[in-house]
């Protein structure tokens, strides 16, 4: 028996989902969507051929019999309340990042969670599956270049819009790289200092472009993650560990290598959906697989939180110029 599960937010990532969901995963089905705009999730229904109900609002969705998990994707505002919604009809919930938009609202989906006794909640951070950063944390895990002593990163994207805000390179663009880099060396963040190196001249007059984040862990590591969202050549995720005897290096995207007019090269992305596109396939079919299962694994509703924790942080750090200490909380036994 297929999964059947409601949707709510039928914007681009809902789309997405939906179509990853009726048409690429195995066991699933999507019964049930909703979107502020009604409007536009009764055409993706009708675009996508779905045959599902179109839900008055987030919470009639999560309460009809029929839906048996949700997926969260509208705007980031709204996540905390239809989480909490899921976990009080006792329903599977994946959420796409942020699971909340405070750190505060995160703590108390992680208590509803704890109080209902079970893991209910995954949230959408896909990198722990892409392929790539999977083989770099095996490497790690191996030992063969012994403990990680510093990691350096960067985020590049092409250019970005109007609206984005120089608190957004934390909360939009490095939050990936605060779940994954913490996931990568089983460590957690205790300080953060932002950097502002001289200003692009492609970047809009309210935006400070690039960054540097300095992290340091618990144990000592130091990283480096160089956001810069203006950078114009494409979109581009570096991460390189300095272990104690060697070097490990994220593996590029498969690219077709050319011999070409006297030049040797690779095509560099220019889309984060395709940078990503495998992952995101293999983080919802953990999820299906993992409720059919009983079994609620991948980035938890504590992962959410630290990795809000550490954002917020971030973000004082940027204005504030001085280094910032993370003040994480001990991890509940709940979710060792
Ligand atoms: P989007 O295109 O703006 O879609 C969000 C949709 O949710 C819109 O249709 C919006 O309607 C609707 N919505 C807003 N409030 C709602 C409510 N209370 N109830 C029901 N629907 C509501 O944004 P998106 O790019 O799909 O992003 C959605 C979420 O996914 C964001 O949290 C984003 O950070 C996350 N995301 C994650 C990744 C990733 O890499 N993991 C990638 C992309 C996006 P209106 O447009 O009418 O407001």
């Amino acid at each position: 028996m297929s999964l059947k599960l409601g949707v709510i937010g039928t914007g681009a990532i809902g789309q997405d989902h939906i179509r990853r969901c009726s048409q690429a995963l195995l066991g699933s089905q999507v019964v049930a969507v909703t979107d502020i705009n009604l409007e536009s999730a009764a055409k993706v229904v009708g675009d996508l051929g779905l045959g599902a109900e179109v839900y008055p609002d987030g919470r009639a969705l999560i309460q009809a019999a029929e839906v048996e998990a949700v997926l969260v994707t509208s705007w980031g505002p709204s996540h905390e309340e239809f989480v909490l919604a899921a976990i009080a009809a006792g329903k599977p919930v994946f959420c796409e990042k942020p699971l909340a938009v405070t750190a505060a609202g995160c703590r108390r989906i992680v208590e509803a969670e704890i109080a209902h006794g079970k893991r209910l909640v995954q949230v959408g951070f896909m990198r722990p599956y892409d392929a790539g950063y999977q083989a770099l944390k095996a490497v790690i895990d191996s030992g063969r270049i012994g403990e990680p002593l510093m990691l350096h990163c960067a985020h590049r994207n092409p250019r970005v819009g109007e609206n984005y805000k120089t608190d957004m390179a934390i909360t939009d663009t490095l939050i990936h790289e605060l779940d994954v880099l913490r996931w990568l060396l089983a460590d957690d963040y205790v300080s953060v200092q932002v950097l502002f190196p001289r200003k692009t001249s492609k970047a809009l007059a309210h935006l400070r472009d690039p960054q540097i984040v300095l992290l340091e862990t618990a144990r000592g590591t130091r990283i480096d993650v160089e956001v810069f969202v203006n950078c114009q050549y494409g979109y581009d995720i570096q991460c390189e560990v300095v272990g104690e005897s060697g070097i490990a290096r994220l593996p590029e995207p498969s690219q077709v290598q050319l011999r070409s007019e006297a030049k040797l090269s690779n095509a560099i992305l220019m889309d984060w959906k395709e940078r990503f596109i495998a992952a995101y396939d293999v983080e919802l079919q953990a999820f299906i697989d993992g409720v059919r299962a009983g079994q609620v694994g991948g980035p938890s509703a504590w992962d959410g939180f630290a990795a809000a924790v550490a954002a917020d942080a971030c973000i004082e750090a940027q204005n504030s110029g001085q280094i910032v200490r993370i003040e994480l909380p001990q991890r509940p036994g709940f979710y060792a």
